[in-house]
């Protein structure tokens, strides 16, 4: 890293410290490019507010997932990179040395490796907002302690819908999973256990429309799409987990997006600015899981240290 002005100059700078922004920072700096890794606002990512990963390799019997974003980080800075405790706030990608404006200050980086992964999605229904830290929430493993012996409601049917209901089980009394379909997408293997847990239970073809509660959550108010039934169903707690949007809107008008948010990228997980890649959940509708954004992290990283080889080689080789 050098300076430049009050700007520090890095040749491959990585945005998000989830397993894409440390298996890229990995790989960049086994290529000696002392890549910068800035943190965003959770440092580990999604992944690391995951109590137990279950299906990343080599951990036959499960890794924490504050953990595992403790050797993923631990790993990358063996090799040389650097961790910087802050967040991009703005991108200029107009010309290289790309501008990074961030909470610690500018940077101008040769090569900009984009891994802001994504954000839970919000219910956005009444009460919902209001009644956010109070009742409601959107991580099991930060708040699931605070409903030791009470009565919780998960509202999803994907896979985080049904493991972190499952997790949740270790403290709440009874937790009661909101689906607005009769069929789940989550794997087979949560929905048997989810099932089989003897302090589960469903309400299917139903959706919440309001959070009740002034000082905390006591109620919801749920509504049966098939019959447009309207019930009132008391608990202490609201665990939403409806899915994720991508942490792109920084990028808007930079870099090409689908219509949801998630960066175009080509196989080489190259965008449309050479030299600025993507990996990870802020380009990946599709897997969105912990290997296989690691996996797009080391091929970005990979890819972008031919892209600076093949600028500084002699103009004949480019
Ligand atoms: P997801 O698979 O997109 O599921 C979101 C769930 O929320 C769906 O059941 C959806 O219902 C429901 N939903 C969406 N909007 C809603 C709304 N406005 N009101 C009510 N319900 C709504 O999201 P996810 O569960 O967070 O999973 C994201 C990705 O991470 C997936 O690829 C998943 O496989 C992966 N993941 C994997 C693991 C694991 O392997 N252990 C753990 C967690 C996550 P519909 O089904 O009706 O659309």
């Amino acid at each position: 890293m050098s300076s430049n002005g009050n700007a520090k100059h890095v040749k491959v700078l990585i945005l998000g410290s989830g397993p894409t922004g440390y298996s890229a920072a990995l790989y960049a700096a086994r290529a000696e490019l002392q890549p910068v890794v800035l943190t965003g606002m959770q440092l580990g990512g999604q992944a690391a507010l995951t109590y137990t990963i279950e299906n990343y390799p080599g951990f036959p019997d499960g890794v924490g997932g504050p953990q595992l974003g403790e050797l993923f980080q631990k790993q990358a800075e063996h090799f040389g990179a650097l961790t910087e405790f802050a967040s991009a706030n703005s991108v200029d990608l107009s010309q290289r040395p790309f501008k990074v404006d961030s909470d610690s200050g500018e940077y101008l980086a040769d090569a900009l490796i984009v891994g802001t992964g994504a954000s839970p999605n919000h219910l956005q229904i009444p009460g919902e907002v209001e009644l956010t830290g109070r009742g409601v929430s959107y991580c099991a493993t930060c708040d699931g302690w605070f409903f030791k012996d009470k009565k919780v409601v998960v509202v999803g049917g994907g896979d985080s819908a049904l493991e972190e209901g499952l997790f949740i089980t270790r403290y709440a009394s009874s937790v009661t999973i909101v689906h607005r379909r009769d069929e789940f997408r989550a794997s087979p293997i949560l929905q048997n256990r989810a099932r089989e847990h003897p302090k589960i239970n469903f309400i299917l073809e139903t959706v919440v429309t309001e959070v009740i509660g002034t000082e905390k959550v006591t109620a919801v108010k749920l509504k049966n799409v098939k019959t447009l039934e309207e019930t009132t169903y008391e608990t202490d707690g609201v665990f939403i987990f409806i899915g994720h949007t991508p942490n792109t809107q920084m990028f808007k008008g930079q870099l090409e997006m689908s219509e949801l948010g998630y960066i175009k990228v080509n196989d080489r997980m190259e965008t449309n600015v050479p030299g600025v890649f993507a990996a990870g959940e802020a380009a990946d509708p599709h897997f969105r899981q912990v290997v296989t954004s690691a996996g797009m992290g080391a091929a970005a990283a990979i890819q972008a240290t031919r892209f600076l080889e093949a600028m500084e080689a002699p103009a004949e080789k480019v």
